[in-house]
């Protein structure tokens, strides 16, 4: 063991004092002898440490490099050890850099570390460093690389520094991660030395962990001190900062407590956990562990900490990375077989690359912090393998990437973040800043049991994915979500638009019962699915599913859904590599038909843009897409998309069934008379039937001129979440406006009355496809303004057919016109007083 040799070491074998060398490779030359003298290494070590310095810098720093063989030729070593080459004069070891003590290294990746650690460590002591440059005493160097960790750090930790100001806590939430970042910011900018100390505890505030574990709240004490350049002007510059941040924090927490005390329907905690505000996206209750789910881009803040802390952080994290690695093997191999298995052994091995240590530990010799050390080497390294155009090298970058992300979370627990493929098999609570749509089509929703994210809007394509697959979700939650501890227990209201955090047993009972129960009524409702939506008057209201792959239809019409109103296309392209073919296309159609046996079908041609973007198809990036080339417009410029997925469907029409097609975000009259002449030279071609055309209504302007419209489409059916998005001038993804793009706006609900008149003109039906068709009051009101056909997420219908059921039309007509002339959506809500 390395011990050994190091306690053994007080010989000229391995350590040689004032070593004289003719250069470099001379010097690594002998350092390779030397371990061959002392039985760590066969022969031949000595070419392969000479060959890795084509390939990789070993100058560590402060006149100190670490020659060592390539992990190739790992065979070679024997055993670990180290030699000690002492140059008085130096070598020059790069242009510039000198190096004095150049420390041989034979060993595995476990031992490389460790003794990384020693050598930064004495780094940091210039002095010792000095004296063992030059120093006669080969113990003296022995001694140093085999020390422990001096002592003196923490005594001293706790005092305070020359200027002083004390400052009571007045973050109403204490001091958490993001007032500790704008610290450690501020620390970092000033010239001067600070410490933050509360009572025997202190903390250097440039770090965020340091911060973080003195566990502030409201009302402490702590002491702020600085010494060093200008330390009083500093301590009050930084005394500036902190206190600045105050205003925003009672703010923040007014916000919370505003949210917090709003009357909710539905569950309510029996104690008081701690809960994130956000806006409900998905309904239901769910009760599991927190992941956190990587961001596509990843910040990680340099805060330096003292190396070396820093060297044993890194070596901590490898060690449990590797467990971690260990354990995902195992199961891997149980549950899908050494095959699956064998991509998370690959990862695991890039966790010994020496290079990738090497440079890691050489970054924070430079004085960079180890999380930030440790990705910007990953990043690096990553970024060189796939620089060089080979496909499987690209693909260990990408394996790099991940597994260096697993460390990272080690490092620093505010770093954890998984990816969907390492979800944890409890039920788990999956929290992102935001979902893409193909990310949430690809939930395995038998481990996710809750979405929770950060940004994100109600009426975003991964919400209505969410519904979809009956998963209870909360957007807009704010980054406060994403510094959540992982394996936390968390509670997602998706009613509520809340996420309970920590909840005490009772709690977990009551969630529990709540869900019981919720079931219960969902069975009931789901009794009576199959029966028609005929209001008590006689007025049959035609029912359909929105779903998008033949495989939900068996779903959709156990639901009671009578047919398909909304076959969002995009999604065979978005989940997945490349654009499907024209025979893919028509297999997936036919499908769908045949899926259905006989019932309506109405599949959309490609709505992409917006929130849907197919990175595949390399559209040119927009300011605003969703005002962009969207839908219809992209159908228009691009024949190679339309035409393929117009053949597609009309050979499908061909071979039977109820087939419709419905172009999105149409806006003018032109644009539909196209599409329907491009339409009909496809069916002429083929000798397909004529089918019905119909067109979305999701811009106000098409609702305005639907009158005009109307002649040349045979149905409408209403996108109510763009519609509401292009009317009400709100993102539908914007977090901070979440709770305002509200569908039951009676601009909103005016559009689709036009809508509805237009449509007469030339006797045409209206349908609603957009979220409002799936929420019972939603789908009330619009029953009322004339729509006769509404579709939806599958799970929505039973409850949607019910109230429906439990419905007379003058009563839902004379709602309708009362929310009609309502102000507000708030006033449009008041009138749901449950049932009519
Ligand atoms: C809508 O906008 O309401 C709609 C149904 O289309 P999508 O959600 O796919 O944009
Ligand atoms: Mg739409």
């Amino acid at each position: 063991m390395l011990q050994e040799v190091l306690s053994a070491s007080a010989t000229d074998d391995l350590i040689r004092i004032n070593a004289r060398a003719t250069g470099k490779d001379d010097a690594i030359r002998q350092a390779g002898q030397l371990l061959v003298a002392a039985g760590c290494v066969a022969a031949g070590y000595e070419d392969s440490m000479l060959a890795r310095e084509s390939v990789a810098n070993t100058y560590l720093g402060a006149g100190v490099a670490i020659p060592h063989g390539l992990g190739e030729d790992k065979g070679l070593v024997r055993r670990d050890g180290i030699v000690v080459l002492q140059f008085p004069e130096g070598i020059e070891w790069n242009p510039g850099q000198i190096a004095h003590l150049v420390v041989g290294i034979a060993a595995n990746s476990d031992s490389h570390i460790t003794i990384l650690r020693r050598l930064t460590r004495l780094i940091q002591d210039e002095a010792r460093l000095k004296l063992l440059a030059t120093t006669n005493d080969p113990r003296l160097i022995a001694q140093a690389l085999h020390g422990d960790a001096p002592q003196a750090a923490a005594a001293e930790a706790a005092e305070d520094l020359a200027e002083t100001i004390d400052w009571v806590v007045d973050y109403p939430t204490g001091l958490h991660a993001r007032p500790a970042s704008a610290w450690g910011e501020a620390a970092k900018a000033s010239t001067a030395a600070l410490r933050v100390r509360h009572g025997a505890e202190s903390a250097d505030p440039r770090s965020l962990i340091a911060l973080l574990q003195l566990g502030l709240r409201a009302g402490d004490t702590v002491t702020l001190s600085a010494a060093g350049k200008d330390a009083k002007a500093a301590l009050a510059a930084f005394h500036g900062v902190v206190t600045g941040l105050t205003a925003r924090e009672k703010a923040d927490a007014e916000r919370a407590a505003e949210k917090a005390a709003k009357p909710v329907h539905g569950w309510t905690p029996v104690g008081a956990p701690q809960m994130i505000g956000g806006v409900s996206a998905s309904p239901g209750l769910a009760i599991g562990t927190v992941h956190v789910l990587a961001s596509a881009e990843l910040h990680v803040s340099d805060v330096p900490v003292d190396l070396a802390q820093g060297g044993a952080l890194l070596n901590d994290a490898l060690v449990r990375t590797r467990a971690q690695m260990k354990a995902l093997i195992d199961d891997t191999t149980r549950r899908l077989g050494a095959g699956d298995a064998a991509i998370f052994k690959a990862q695991a091995n890039l966790l010994d690359d020496t290079d990738l240590i090497t440079l890691t530990c050489q970054l924070m010799v430079e004085g960079h912090g180890v999380a930030w050390a440790w990705h910007q080497a990953v990043e690096r390294m990553a970024h060189q393998l796939s620089a060089l155009g080979n496909p499987v090298l690209a693909a260990r970058a990408a394996d790099l990437q991940d597994v260096g992300r697993r460390v990272l979370a080690q490092i620093d627990p505010g770093l954890s973040i998984g990816t969907l493929e390492d979800l944890p098999p409890a039920p788990c609570i999956l929290v992102a800043e935001d979902l893409s749509p193909s990310d949430t089509a690809v939930l395995d929703t038998n481990k996710v049991v809750g979405i929770a994210t950060a940004l994100g809007g109600p009426t975003s394509h991964s919400a209505i994915l969410a519904r979809t697959l009956g998963i209870p979700s909360v957007v807009a939650g704010g980054a406060q979500l994403l510094s959540l501890a992982a394996g936390a227990t968390a509670i997602v209201d998706g009613d509520a638009g809340r996420v309970w955090l920590n909840p005490s047993e009772a709690d977990l009972a009551s969630a529990r019962a709540w869900i019981a129960e919720r079931e219960a009524k969902r069975i009931a409702d789901e009794a009576e699915r199959g029966r028609p939506a005929i209001t008590t008057d006689g007025a049959q209201i035609a029912i359909a599913a929105n779903i998008n792959r033949p495989d939900q239809a068996a779903f959709a019409l156990a639901q009671g859904g009578e047919g398909v109103g909304l076959m969002r296309t995009e999604f065979l392209f978005l989940e997945q590599g490349d654009t499907p073919t024209e025979d893919e296309q028509f297999a997936i159609y036919r499908g769908m038909i045949e899926a259905l046996d006989g019932r309506p079908l109405i599949v959309r041609a490609l709505d992409i843009g917006g929130d849907k973007q197919v990175p595949h198809l390399d559209l040119p990036k927009e300011e605003n897409p969703f005002l962009g080339v969207r839908g219809a417009r992209l159908l228009l410029r691009r024949p190679d998309l339309l035409d393929p997925q117009l053949r597609a469907l009309y050979r499908a029409a061909a071979l039977g069934g109820d087939l419709s097609i419905m172009f999105p975000m149409i806006t003018s009259v032109p644009e539909l008379i196209t599409l329907r002449a491009r339409c009909e030279e496809i069916r002429a071609e083929l000798n397909a039937p004529v089918v019905p055309i119909g067109i979305m209504i999701e811009v106000p302007a098409a609702a305005v001129v639907s009158h005009a419209l109307a002649a040349h489409a045979d149905f409408f059916s209403v996108g109510t979440n763009d519609l509401t998005q292009y009317a009400l001038a709100i993102d539908r993804q914007n977090p901070e406006l979440a709770s305002e793009a509200d569908s039951l706006h009676p601009a909103v609900l005016n559009l689709i009355a036009m809508t509805v008149a237009g449509a007469k003109k030339h006797n045409r039906w209206v349908g609603v496809c957009g979220g409002l068709a799936g929420d019972p009051f939603g789908a009330a009101l619009l029953v009322g303004l004339g729509v006769t056909e509404l579709s939806m997420t599958p799970r929505d219908i039973p409850a949607v057919k019910a109230r429906l059921r439990a419905s007379d039309m003058p009563a839902l007509q004379a709602l309708a016109a009362k929310a009609l002339a309502a102000e507000t959506a708030a006033d449009v809500r008041a009138l749901n007083t449950g049932a009519l």
